[in-house]
């Protein structure tokens, strides 16, 4: 069982970066390849910015060229919630962390491997863990 999280919008904005409550609580997309994990190889566990839920593990990352760090899937499908996101006439499944409710980014069904998924995740909604 996860144990949510819940803060007013004033706790996150006061606690979060003001690219990270963008992302995290308005769902905004930061300009590609402007994020510090886009071309991260470095390996460990990448946590929510907002509330430290384990999100991707460095194994399922890969360079899809896109401009945002790229899963082939979540650490724990658990540990993320997908929903319908219509916005701006795009027909897309946003990812979001199941603890504290933030928009992660998206999911797309162009990723490589036997899942075919790709995460396409915000660098700033991240905190990577280096592996020790
Ligand atoms: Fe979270």
């Amino acid at each position: 069982m996860i144990n949510k999280v819940t803060k007013t919008d004033e706790q996150w904005r006061k606690e979060l970066s003001p690219e990270a409550y963008e992302v995290l609580r308005r769902q905004g997309t930061e300009p590609a390849f402007s994020g510090p994990y886009d071309q991260t190889t470095e390996p460990g566990l990448y946590r929510c910015a907002g509330c430290g839920n384990e999100l991707f593990l460095s194994d399922s990352k890969y360079d899809a060229g896109c401009g945002w760090p790229s899963f082939v899937a979540p650490a724990d499908q658990s540990h993320v919630e997908l929903e319908a996101d219509n916005r701006y006439g795009m027909e897309r499944v946003e990812v979001r962390c199941s603890r504290c409710g933030g928009h992660l980014g998206h999911v797309f069904d162009d990723g490589p491997g036997p899942t075919g998924k790709r995460y396409c995740i915000n660098s700033v909604a991240l905190t990577l863990d280096p592996k020790k």
